[in-house]
């Protein structure tokens, strides 16, 4: 087994540019919560690694386009942050059911979206605020939303050489109500059974927009198409609920494992989408 080569970026050129010398042999390191996970159980033995913890992607700023953080900003600092608690408190809360306060301190957002797990809570808040992210290479730049981000367990649409540079939550999101829960064995250090989060904006009575998100029910994290074309223009009671609830319960498309059961999986998506619409629109 050959030696790991590390490099430390001191800026997002750096980075970039280490991505494009070193091609497929490189593999980027944030927090490491995931990826030591794996190089410890030789699942994968990292020829060089670039580290980017400390080149200027940690921050939580407000911009014209809205809430911008920074790709490599640790799961606790948003959880603190009065910004986001204020423009998104909706994620604040997701992210603060992350794994563990030592995980929160460790991991960041950026690592949560690039390990691209179906699981993954940040996903499922940023996918119901109708975030985008800015993506980076030595020579270009360019901005997706949340929603095409995923392509399947693992697997994104970043090209090689990219990275996440930033994740953008528009201004309006902070208008909605919203509302999260996720199941799991356990309060802490475990990856959800099931989970959902739900936005919605209402006005005069009538839903004006809403998302629904769900993680671990299919092989990306999920947004649901249904919700928003059977809610928005109508007034909400209990029997339109069960009706979306059951038709994002059909959207999923879940696995067996050691976690849950498919079936279960499948009814939880149901019965926690009833229970969220039913307490954000009451
Ligand atoms: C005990 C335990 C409990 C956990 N509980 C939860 C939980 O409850 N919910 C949950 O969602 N997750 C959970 N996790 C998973 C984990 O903490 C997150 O996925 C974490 O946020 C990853 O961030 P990181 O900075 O450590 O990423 P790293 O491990 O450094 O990287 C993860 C992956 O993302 C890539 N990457 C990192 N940064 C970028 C970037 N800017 N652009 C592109 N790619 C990038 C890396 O190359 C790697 O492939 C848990 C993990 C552990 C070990």
């Amino acid at each position: 087994m050959g030696e790991t080569e590390f490099y430390k970026a001191n800026s997002v050129k750096e980075a970039c540019d280490l991505l494009a010398q070193f091609g497929e042999r490189a593999t980027l390191l944030a927090g490491g919560t995931d990826l030591m996970v794996l190089v410890n159980r030789r699942q994968l033995i990292p020829e060089v690694l670039v580290y980017i913890g400390e080149c200027g992607l940690n921050y939580i700023r407000e911009e014209e386009t809205g809430l911008v953080i920074g790709a490599a900003t640790p799961h606790v600092e948003i959880v603190r942050s009065e910004l986001v608690q204020k423009k998104a408190p909706l994620l604040a809360k997701v992210i603060s059911t992350i794994g563990s306060p030592a995980i929160q301190n460790q991991g960041t957002i950026g690592g949560n979206l690039g390990n691209a797990s179906p699981a993954a809570d940040s996903a499922v808040a940023l996918l119901a605020l109708g975030a985008s992210l800015k993506l980076v290479a030595a020579g270009w730049e360019r901005t997706v939303p949340a929603a095409d981000f995923f392509v399947g367990p693992g697997k994104t649409v970043l090209k090689p050489g990219e990275i996440i540079q930033e994740i953008i939550i528009p201004e309006e999101a902070a208008e909605y109500k919203w509302a999260f829960r996720k199941i799991g064995k356990r309060r802490a250090d475990v990856c959800p059974t099931v989970s959902a989060a739900v936005a919605v904006k209402t006005e005069n009575g009538r839903c004006k927009a809403a998302r629904i998100a769900l993680g671990s029910v299919a092989p990306t994290p999920l947004l649901s198409k249904k919700a928003p074309e059977m809610l928005v223009g109508k007034t909400v009671d209990a029997a339109l609920i069960a009706d979306v609830a059951k038709a994002v319960a059909e959207e999923t498309d879940p696995i067996d494992d050691v976690r849950a059961t498919a079936w279960y999986r499948r009814r939880a998506s149901e019965a926690l989408v009833k229970e969220l619409l039913s307490q954000v629109i009451g």
